[in-house]
């Protein structure tokens, strides 16, 4: 997102076509992995499993596809796939939810954010993104005719946890206005991989619940937390139900992230409205898919395939640390979600023409060192952006056949310390 796609223009060479194209921008996914593919880089950029789904989540939608649900899902959900998330997040909500009313199936997160914003965001209203946000946030905020008010982390660059990366509670609360519709919370945070303490979630609240906020929390990361970090869901602390709508994710839960299944949870006012929403955005949302993402959460737990997972991620998050931290990257560990931040100012790369530095950096990686990493500015507003120059961001959610080519590429930059 680069400007504003909703400003006017009254020159004569005004092309509303162009003006929205070149607002909107490509992402920077799009851009790395085809930088990646084109280059042979192996790609530790774009959040993506390259391993296998697990064999029951496969056999699932194997069997769905087999028995012809073929037509129109209900609009909310299909019914087998609202169960069942009902069944797994009642108790971690601390209540119980009704899948008729309180939860709606989106097509991916990315709907859910886009969903919600458009179902809650009215040409004017004000909308809190806390820096760095997922990259879908500020377009979804201006395609409502919302705007965004940018509120970055404070945190040592260089530092070794992701945990040094905090909220300024003054600095939220000064940023709040009569127009502060909506706050975006992101955690397990993509890309810092910073897990929000309880009482960093408790001190938010209090904000939200002083101004008659509403809060959609996307925590699609929410299965990737590793001890003794703790996932906290914002919608559990007290008078938070009411004002929160949360988001999660079958691709980052069972690695099949093409499959494009997501869903919103929250009570049914809110529900409602991201529903009245959807219904006009895909209407309903793959029928076979969504079987098969309820078969898999209904065998998740009695598989302990959660534990199972986040042991995984751990493994590998650790592996690639030590890789980073060898090559004298100074990498920040995650508490959660599957992406590291380095520390990128040791390298000297030539930065040319318009490129931010850290673009350049990750261009050079990914082009003469064959490993990609994704520039973490398209994460920030303009005029925070130069806070990423020295960061770069690599994910640890591929192979560990991949992870250990990326390790005998990566000796090439190797620090002198
Ligand atoms: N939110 C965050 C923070 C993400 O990193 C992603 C990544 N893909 C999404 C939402 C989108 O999720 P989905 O793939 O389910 O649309
Ligand atoms: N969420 C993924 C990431 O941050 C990518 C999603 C996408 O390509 N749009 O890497």
């Amino acid at each position: 997102m680069h400007a504003d796609p909703n400003q006017r223009d009254t020159s004569p060479s005004y092309d509303p076509v162009a003006h929205r194209v070149r607002a909107f921008g490509a992402t920077v996914f799009a851009e790395f992995t085809a930088l990646a593919n084109a280059t042979g880089a192996v790609n530790l950029g774009q959040g993506f499993p390259n391993f296998p789904a697990p064999d029951f989540v496969k056999e699932a939608a194997q069997a769905a596809i087999a028995a012809d649900l073929n037509q129109y899902a209900r609009s909310a959900g299909h019914p087998r796939l609202v169960n069942a998330l009902a069944q797994v997040y009642s108790p971690l909500f601390g209540r119980t939810l009704d899948p008729m009313q309180e939860i709606v199936v989106t097509v991916g997160a990315t709907e859910g954010i886009f969903a919600t914003v458009q179902a809650l965001v009215n040409p004017g209203d004000e909308v809190i993104l806390i820096e760095p946000f997922y990259d879908s946030y500020p377009a979804s905020v201006l395609m409502a005719g919302g705007t965004p008010v940018y509120v970055p982390l404070r945190g040592p660059v260089g530092s070794r946890s992701a945990a040094a990366w905090v909220l300024d509670i003054d600095e939220l609360a000064a940023a709040i206005t009569p127009r502060t519709k909506l706050i975006l919370l992101n955690t397990p945070l993509n890309p810092l991989g910073k897990v929000y303490s309880r009482t960093e979630l408790a001190a938010i609240a209090t904000l939200v619940q002083a101004h008659n906020l509403t809060v959609l929390s996307d925590e699609v990361y929410e299965w990737m937390v590793y001890p003794p970090a703790e996932h906290v869901r914002i919608a559990t602390l007290p008078g938070m139900w009411e004002r929160t709508v949360t988001l999660g994710s079958a691709g980052k839960t069972f690695s099949v992230t093409g499959w494009k299944i997501g869903w919103a949870i929250a009570p049914p006012r809110l529900a409602h409205a991201v529903l009245m929403a959807h219904q006009w955005i895909p209407f309903a949302v793959s029928t076979p898919m969504q079987e098969a993402v309820a078969v898999a959460l209904e065998q998740a737990e009695p598989r302990c395939y959660f534990a199972w997972l986040s042991a995984l991620y751990q493994a590998k998050r650790d592996r690639l640390l030590g890789v980073l931290d060898d090559i004298g990257l100074t990498p920040m560990a995650p508490d959660g979600s599957y992406f590291i931040i380095v520390d990128t100012s040791k390298i000297n790369v030539p930065v040319t023409g318009d490129s931010r530095r850290d673009v350049a950096v990750c261009r050079w990686l990914t082009g003469e060192i064959g490993v990609a990493a994704i520039p973490p500015s398209p994460f920030y507003s303009g005029p925070h952006q130069s806070l990423t120059d020295n960061m770069a961001r690599f994910t640890f959610c591929k192979t560990d056949d991949m992870l250990e080519e990326a390790a005998r590429r990566l000796q090439r930059v190797k620090i002198q310390r």
